[in-house]
Parts: structure tokens; C-alpha cells; sequence
């Protein structure tokens, strides 16, 4: 299938050419007729299948074609970093359409809440929004949601677990009823299913490889001792001249340990987590993306969404605390087509959660023991290891 199958108008089609997209991906070949057939969707697919031009390029075509009436799509995403990648994604594939786009988030000064406040009323065409911001400007009286057609809810089920199930409905509570509602989220569990019965309407059902990892990205893990990973992650680090490498971590705290540790070893590294303010944080990757950083340590909040594009190595110091989160992670390496390569560290007491991991994906990992140097390293037993903490209670300990 080809892009001109769709029949784009020509300057869409100018912005495919000039951001480099040959051909559709998979979930793009099957959504975007639906789409533009005003069918909604619940598009079952993680981060790095293309699921981002999939909704964005037949709303930016409709927008083409209804001219410019007001605020017409309204994309709502659970992070900030997603909102601003989504709209970068509308500048590049509308570089040549003239549709307008603005990302709403918190964290940011009140000069920004009032471009913001000007745009939805004098009506961007698309808005990417956290909840909680978006909110904040409709309970002030005065966006215009008259003319909007499409509504999209990205990574549901990430915006359900970190609570936002009811600003979500108090936000559909403003929007048309006639519209188009499209769904994507990575996993479908029931609270999903349930979502989507309430907002979307007969909808089209598409599935793009649930729960498994890209195909390109070569998977190993090591078996380490919790004290051997930073010695570990150094000697990774040391052996191969790498410059675009994201190290996840499960804590803050981790986090800031592991920078001190690699920054003390003079490898060029920066770090993100919820304990940095937004203008630090989009510092931070900015100085990455540009390669003056060459690796990037960050908790979760990075790990769904982002699109950095080239990420050589994606190593998770820690193993996820869920399955399906290893699966997003390792989505940051061997984005469309591309290869990449992707390392767990497992300690001991994480062997019980990396087993469940390759229960979900359906594949063996390959294990490693460390290197000698770094002293004897456990052996992979996860039937006798005792499980972490359950996952309930997990969850709970304190914001990632
Ligand atoms: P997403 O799943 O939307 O985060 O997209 C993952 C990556 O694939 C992004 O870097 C996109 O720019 C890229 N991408 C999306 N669609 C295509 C395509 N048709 N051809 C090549 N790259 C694409």
C-alpha cells in the first residue's frame, strides 16, 4: 500500500515527503480509511507502530477538506512530553496544509496560559492536552468545542492508570456528541473495554502486535547482583562508543544515583524524572536529541510516547514493575524499521517479575551472566526466587 492510495490532498502529501514516511505502517494502513470513513476506533497498538500519524493524518486531511472552522480535533494525552512530540508530529506532517496545532500542559507560566486561552478561542485547529490543564481552561468558560469533530484519547490505558478516568469524562461531558472518538492504548484490559463502550460509537476494532516488543530489537538480559549494576552499566557503557542510550529506572531515587555514578565515570549523561521541573526536563532532552548527551536516564515518565528517533541501546536498570512496561520501554529502540538493541539488569529478587515478562511477550531472553570482573553473578532460577512486593502495593509507593 501507498500513501497516494489514500488520496491525500497534495500538501499533506508534501509533508509525508518532506518528514520522509514512504509508506504506511501497518496500523496506518488500517486506520486511516476508517477515519476518514468517520468511523471510530480502538486502535490496540504501543508506541513506535506509527499510531501517531494514524490518527493525524486523516484529521489533518478532513481538516483539509472541512477548511478551517474552529478547533476541530481534540487529542488528550497523559503526559507532557507526548503532547509536545504529538504536536511536533502535526508541524511536520502539516508543515505544507496550513493546520494549526498547540500542546496544553501544566507546569508552565501564566504567559503560556494565556496563548493557550487564545488559541482555544480563536480556535487551533488541533489541540494536544494533558487532562488536568485542559480542565483548568474549560471550567473558565470559554473554549469553543461547538465545531469539534474528532476526538482522540491516547495511551488510555497509561491516562487510566494515573487516575484521570474522571477528568476524562468530565471532558467528554463538553464535548458535541456527534463526533468522530478514536482510541489508542497499548493494552486492553476490562477498565479500557469499559471506556470505550461509554464514548465510542460501533467502533472499528484494530490490533497491532499486543504486548509484543518492535521486531528489530535484539533482547538480552543480565543476571546481576543489585550491588554489580552500576559497575555493570559502566562496563556497557565503556565498551562500545554509543551516543543515544535511555537507562530507565523504576525510582527517582535510583535515578539520581546511578547520573552521580556515570557523570564520577565521565560518560556524558543527563536525567529525567517528576522531580525535575517541565523546563528542565525538556532541557534535558532537547541536549540529548542533540547528541550532547549521549545517554539519558529517566524513570517511567519517558518511557511511553516519546519518539527519540535513533536510540541505539535501551536498558532497563531495573526490570518494569509490570510486564506490559518492559514492552513500552523497549519501544524507545528500533522505532519503524529500524534495529536496536535492548539490555535488563536482573537481580535476584527482580527474576519472578522478568519470568511473568516472558510469559507476556511469548519469547525467551537470553541471559547473561556479568562480566567476571565484576565478581560470581547469581544464576537464573525464578521458580524458587520469592516474588517482590505484589503489584497493588507496589504501585502505590510515591509518584515515579
Ligand atoms: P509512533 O508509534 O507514532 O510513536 O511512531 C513511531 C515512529 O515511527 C516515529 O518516529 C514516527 O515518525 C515514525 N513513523 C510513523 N509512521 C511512519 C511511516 N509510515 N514510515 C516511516 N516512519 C514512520
Amino acid at each position: 500500500m501507498k500513501f497516494s492510495d489514500f488520496n491525500f490532498s497534495e500538501p499533506l502529501m508534501q509533508g509525508l515527503d518532506a518528514i520522509g514516511f514512504e509508506k504506511p505502517t501497518a496500523i496506518q494502513e488500517q486506520a486511516i480509511p476508517q477515519v476518514l470513513n468517520k468511523k471510530d476506533i480502538i486502535g490496540c497498538a504501543q508506541t513506535g507502530t506509527g499510531k501517531t500519524a494514524a490518527f493525524l493524518l486523516p484529521v489533518i486531511e478532513d481538516i483539509l477538506r472541512h477548511g478551517h472552522v474552529g478547533l476541530a480535533a481534540l487529542v488528550i494525552v497523559p503526559t507532557r512530553e507526548l503532547a509536545i512530540q504529538i504536536d511536533q508530529q502535526v508541524e511536520g506532517l502539516g508543515y505544507f496544509t496550513g493546520v494549526t496545532s498547540l500542546a496544553i500542559y501544566g507546569g508552565k507560566d501564566g504567559v503560556s496560559f494565556g496563548q493557550e486561552k487564545q488559541a482555544l478561542t480563536e480556535g487551533a485547529d488541533i489541540v494536544i492536552a494533558t487532562p488536568g490543564r485542559l480542565i483548568a481552561h474549560l471550567n473558565l468558560g470559554y473554549v469553543n468545542l461547538g465545531k469539534l469533530r474528532f476526538l482522540i484519547l491516547d495511551e488510555a490505558d497509561r491516562m487510566l492508570d494515573m487516575g484521570f478516568s474522571e477528568d476524562i469524562e468530565m471532558i467528554v461531558g463538553y464535548l458535541p456528541e456527534k463526533r468522530n472518538t478514536l482510541l489508542f492504548s497499548a493494552t486492553m484490559p476490562p477498565k479500557i473495554r469499559k471506556l470505550a463502550k461509554a464514548l465510542l460509537n460501533d467502533p472499528e476494532e484494530i490490533n497491532i502486535a499486543l504486548s509484543k516488543p518492535a521486531e528489530g530489537v535484539v533482547q538480552a538480559a543480565f543476571l546481576v547482583y543489585e550491588a554489580q549494576k552500576l559497575g555493570l552499566m559502566v562496563h556497557l557503557l565503556k565498551a562500545r562508543p554509543l551516543t543515544s542510550v535511555i537507562i530507565f529506572c523504576s525510582t527517582r531515587k535510583s535515578v539520581t544515583v546511578l547520573e552521580r555514578g556515570l557523570k564520577k565515570e565521565g560518560i556524558k549523561v543527563g536525567a529525567i524524572s517528576s522531580d525535575l521541573d517541565q523546563q528542565h526536563r525538556e532541557e534535558v532532552m532537547i541536549q540529548f536529541k542533540n547528541a550532547e548527551l549521549h545517554v539519558l536516564v529517566a524513570t517511567n515518565i519517558v518511557a511511553r510516547g516519546i519518539d527519540i528517533v535513533g536510540v541505539e541501546l535501551v536498558v532497563n536498570y531495573d526490570v518494569p514493575r509490570d510486564a506490559e512496561e518492559y514492552v513500552h520501554r523497549i519501544g524507545r529502540t528500533a522505532r519503524a524499521d529500524a534495529t536496536g538493541i535492548a539490555f535488563t539488569f536482573i537481580s535476584e529478587e527482580e527474576q519472578r517479575d522478568f519470568h511473568d515478562i516472558e510469559q507476556l511477550i511469548g519469547m525467551e531472553i537470553k541471559k547473561i551472566k556479568a562480566p567476571s570482573h565484576l565478581g560470581p553473578s547469581p544464576d537464573y532460577n525464578p521458580q524458587k526466587r520469592s516474588a517482590r512486593k505484589p503489584q497493588h502495593f507496589r504501585k502505590q509507593r510515591g509518584k515515579r
